[in-house]
């Protein structure tokens, strides 16, 4: 494909640095009633981490793209902060997807202009060298090493102004975990973030209010708009025709009822792990290997509460503001996950006199996060025409949560807590510095309340076409002119949080798509996160 139509316009940063396009080239497909047809060089399925930095690289290179999404454009403007309301129109089917399996684990995904990024906490943490030695092993990815990478993570990282929290909007909650972590000789440092401007409002996963989130929604989508990229919001992508082992066109289903027909180039599939594999499935693309829809890791997560006699107030702050990597080489991250009230009365694993004894002494609760970097896999699929999500946590797996969650009760005792709260059904809450309810369960996965905010996998990225479904450059094996840029095809379990890997990965696809060299002016970060994930096989 050539480069043939230079960016114009007169695009300008607002008062808080945000990037305002000359024109805001978004056509909704509540609008679109009728059959129309648009003619591009590339058209990108999905506005997320891997869409939206695809998309506009290749509009600054000169092509014409349009973006689909499936869900609608919202600003800051719309976001008024009530976790409820929000999770009802920027989340898919209102935040409510679980798998199927020995537990079920809430998964949620955003379905916005944005996607996930809209509703995400906002932490950047590169793809750990000691994951991209296993990529290089397991997966035949050569050219995926970290020095091959640099250039495209700090033009992410520039783009996004990723850059540490300070201590003064980290939040009581953040500060009193430093403590415990401090007190036992913890490592741990303030989070890496993708903000300008954040001023510790505590809904980020509620749509920030600010724009101070610098999600794919209000940074990559309206630079492509400024290079002339166009996004079909309400548009869900529903057919890639093929011909001669080329895509052709894609075919979209327009909230308006109608039939948004996209002719192009290349096809750039970025739906999110989840769909992705759906969206293929249906086109019998991507299904040479047998891996499509499998391989999915989930990095499952939960949380610790506990009751201090000092003033929290989880409201205040940023919400995932510090991580504690000492057990990164276990599997185990620990990171924040701190929330307004109504959020954290949702998200309460308790009912009836307990829940609320423990809602009315919310001003006082701390909560903490951990993931486990998952050695479990699962599968996507459809059945009956509805999705379906199977993933089943293994022994091994539930022995880690064990450990974090053993680990998490430890420091809120070194904090100075009064009462530990852990997520396991059957163990009650825990007084006094005691862990022995704890200790003595007989531990099964059933028990344990279990989240998920990081799928990836399933059309995993391996140089041989009969083990993965994408190659290095993240083409698909079976056809000449069609893609993956999301988490679907990072190929394993990364043990942080995955985003700007996905975003990395998607700008190298771009600079490959336009035959480019890798950029080599972007500016070396002062400082960065470097948690200590080792891989354990
Ligand atoms: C609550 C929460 C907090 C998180 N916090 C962090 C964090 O702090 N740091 C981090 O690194 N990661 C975080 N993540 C994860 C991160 O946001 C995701 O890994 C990342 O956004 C994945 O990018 P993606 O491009 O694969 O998918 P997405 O960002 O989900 O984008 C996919 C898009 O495709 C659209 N789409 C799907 N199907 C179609 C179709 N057929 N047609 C058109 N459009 C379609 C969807 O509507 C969606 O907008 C968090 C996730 C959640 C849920
Ligand atoms: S803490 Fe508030 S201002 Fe900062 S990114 Fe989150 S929602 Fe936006």
């Amino acid at each position: 494909m050539r480069a043939r139509r230079p960016a114009t316009g007169q695009a300008y940063r607002d008062g808080r640095g945000a990037f305002r396009p000359s024109e805001e080239r978004v056509v909704p497909g509540a609008g679109i009633r009728e059959a129309r047809t648009v003619r591009v060089d590339a058209c990108v399925i999905g506005t997320g981490a891997g869409g939206a930095p695809v998309a506009k690289e290749l509009a600054e290179g000169g092509m014409t793209v349009a973006m689909l999404e499936e869900g609608e454009r919202f600003t800051a403007e719309d976001f008024n902060g009530r976790p409820r309301e929000m999770t009802a129109v920027l989340y898919r089917d209102a935040g409510q997807i679980a798998t199927l399996g020995n537990v079920p684990i809430l998964l949620p995904l955003g379905r916005t202009v944005g996607g996930t990024t809209t509703v995400n906490s906002g932490t950047c943490f590169r793809t750990p060298a000691a994951v991209l030695d296993t990529w290089r092993e397991d997966f035949g990815l050569e050219e995926l090493t970290a020095a091959a990478l640099d250039p495209y993570f700090r033009r992410v990282e520039r783009i996004l102004n990723v850059t540490q929290v300070p201590p003064d909007i980290a939040g009581r909650n953040a500060l009193v975990v430093k403590r415990g972590a401090d007190a036992l000789g913890w490592s741990g440092d303030f989070v890496f973030r993708n903000v300008r401007g954040c001023v510790g409002s505590g809904i980020c996963n509620f749509g920030c209010p600010t724009s101070a989130k610098q999600h794919t929604g209000v940074t990559y989508v309206p630079r492509a708009w400024e290079a002339g990229a166009t996004t079909y919001s309400g548009c869900r992508a529903e057919r890639i025709e093929m011909s001669g082992g080329r895509a052709r066109a894609v075919e979209a289903r327009t909230s308006g009822g109608g039939l948004l027909r996209v002719e192009c180039d290349a096809v750039v599939v970025a739906c999110g792990a989840i769909h992705t594999p759906l969206l293929l499935r249906a086109q019998g693309l991507g299904t040479g290997s047998g891996q499509l829809g499998r391989n999915l890791a989930i990095h499952p997560a939960t949380a610790v509460r506990a009751l201090f006699d000092e003033r929290i107030d989880m409201a205040r702050g940023v919400p995932q503001s510090y991580y504690i990597d000492e057990f990164a080489g276990e599997g185990i991250m620990l990171e924040g996950a701190a929330g307004p009230p109504d959020y954290a009365a949702m998200s309460f694993p308790f009912t009836g006199e307990h829940h609320r004894e423990l809602m009315l002494r919310y001003p006082h609760i701390s909560q903490f996060g951990l993931m486990v970097s998952d050695a479990s896999r699962g599968y996507v699929t459809r059945r009956a025409g509805a999705l379906a999500i199977r993933y089943d946590l293994n022994r091994e797996d539930v022995a880690t949560f064990r450990r974090g969650i053993e680990l998490l009760c430890e420091l809120y005792w070194a904090a100075g807590a009064e009462a530990v709260y852990p997520p396991v059904a059957g163990v009650p809450e825990l007084r006094a510095g005691n862990m022995e309810p704890l200790r003595r369960a007989d531990l099964r996965a059933s028990q344990l309340t279990v989240m998920a905010f990081h799928p990836l996998g399933t059309a995993r990225a391996d140089a041989r076409a009969d083990r993965g479904v994408v190659d290095a450059r993240l083409k698909l094996h079976d056809a000449e002119n069609v893609y993956v840029s999301d988490a679907s095809a990072v190929p394993s379990s990364i043990g942080v949080n995955p985003q700007i890997t996905v975003m990395a990965l998607a700008t190298r696809l771009a600079y490959r798509l336009l035959g480019k060299a890798a950029p080599e002016d972007e500016p070396q970060p002062e400082t960065m996160a470097q948690p200590r994930v080792v891989v354990h096989r």
